[in-house]
């Protein structure tokens, strides 16, 4: 049968200890054992079922995590305080100094930094490669590597990787492929694509009401055991734990996602076909002009469509900026970094979310200065708005 990750989230059934149809939410940082040896037992990680203290886990955090695992298809799931307090444990668990990662070049600006400006104090090099040709991705595999990390859907410019063949490489080289699907949540399985581990900024189309920053890893039982572990868990080291209230936030917006997402990818692909035709230089994966388009279609669920973001060049930084100030000043959404909330939020990632990327390369990788990054909102009547912004378009003279 097909993997649908929409239903595996339905099938979870939850009661409260009252009988309460939402799992309680719970308020304790700390838990009492009627045992020492228990607690002793909990430390040593051996008595399941039990809670430590809240920074390890809590009922909140472990009801949430156990969604996003069923949703991802992997054994069990972590979350965490924001995406980048899910990413960072997960390279840091997996690599030692003089450990290496290749990563794809086209990555969230943050975590671009983090590889390229925080681990080598480490001693771990990443090395920074196009990850649609596998053939260079291999070639940049030495014996010291450890990690394949990418973005199933790239921030900013909505480059495609190629799971599972990225998977067979991990599979030759002993490494551990780590795959960011904060873009293409449903849309995209990466862990049935052979992914070891799958992260989300749950900040973004999962939590979806931009009131909160979220991260989850999902992976094996083993490996998420290790990010716990008292003694060199880096999640329970390194203390970016979610708080229970915002967990059980989260898991009550999880529950409607299939539906967002539907609707996200509805919009984008009406808006990006329109655009196109228009003339306007757009990438998104839907259109034939995508040059992952088969790719995507490939390893898709189909009916989630191809995501919510799109992107737009309109030429210069100057005209983009005009054009966004104005689509704000019309209420057609938001001059905001981040994604997936109900409303269009637009930026120009080369100025804002991507500008850790020196200059040079983002250059060399294909990111312009009037580029556009769109996560569409969940507008009723599309169409209304593409007439709304095509207006915004012809007033600053893109079209
Ligand atoms: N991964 C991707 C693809 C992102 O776009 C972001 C944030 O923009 C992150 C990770 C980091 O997530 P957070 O801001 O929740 O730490």
């Amino acid at each position: 049968m097909k993997f649908n990750p929409a239903e595996k989230i339905q099938d979870l059934q939850y009661f409260g200890e009252f009988g309460g149809v939402n799992p309680s939410i719970s308020d304790s940082s700390t838990y009492t054992f009627l045992s020492a040896k228990t607690m002793f037992d909990t430390f040593e990680g051996n008595a399941d079922g039990c809670y430590l203290y809240s920074r390890h886990s809590s009922p909140s955090n472990l009801y949430l995590g156990e969604a996003l695992a069923a949703m991802e298809g992997t054994e069990t799931a972590n979350v965490a305080a924001s995406g980048m307090g899910a990413i960072t444990p997960v390279l840091l668990q997996l690599c030692n100094a003089g450990d290496e990662i290749v990563s794809s070049r086209t990555i969230y600006g943050g975590t671009y930094a983090f590889l390229k400006n925080f681990t080598p104090k480490l001693g771990i090099k990443t090395k920074f490669v196009d990850i649609t040709k596998l053939a260079v991705v291999e070639n940049a595999i030495t014996a010291n590597t450890k990690v394949l990390y990418c973005e199933s859907v790239s921030n900013p410019l909505l480059e495609v990787a190629d799971i599972k063949g990225l998977s067979v490489l991990a599979k030759k080289y002993n490494l551990k492929l780590v795959v960011d699907n904060t873009f293409s949540p449903l849309s995209i399985s990466p862990a049935k694509l052979g992914a070891d581990i799958v992260c989300h900024s749950l900040t973004k189309f999962i939590n979806g009401s931009s009131d909160t920053v979220g991260g989850v890893v999902c992976g094996t039982q083993e490996f998420i055991n290790d990010l716990r572990n008292v003694n060199d868990g880096a999640s329970m080291l390194l203390g970016s734990t979610m708080d229970s209230l915002r967990a059980a936030s989260v898991l009550k917006n999880l529950r409607t996602l299939h539906i967002r997402m539907k609707q996200h990818s509805y919009n984008a692909n009406y808006l990006a076909e329109k655009f196109q035709n228009d003339g306007l230089k757009t990438v998104y994966p839907s259109l034939a002009s995508h040059p992952s388009h088969e790719l995507f279609k490939s390893m898709m669920n189909t009916e989630y469509g191809f995501g919510g973001m799109l992107t737009i060049d309109v030429g210069s930084l100057e005209k983009a900026n005009e054009l966004m100030e104005l689509m704000q000043h019309n209420n057609l959404g938001y001059l905001a970094v981040s994604l997936g909330f109900y409303k269009t939020l637009f930026s120009a990632p080369g100025s804002s979310t991507s500008s850790e990327i020196p200059e040079e390369e983002q250059k060399e990788m294909g990111l312009s200065d009037g580029l556009i990054r769109f996560s569409i909102g969940l507008d009723n009547d599309i169409e209304r708005t593409y007439q709304m912004m095509k207006t915004c378009m012809e007033q600053v003279g893109v079209l």
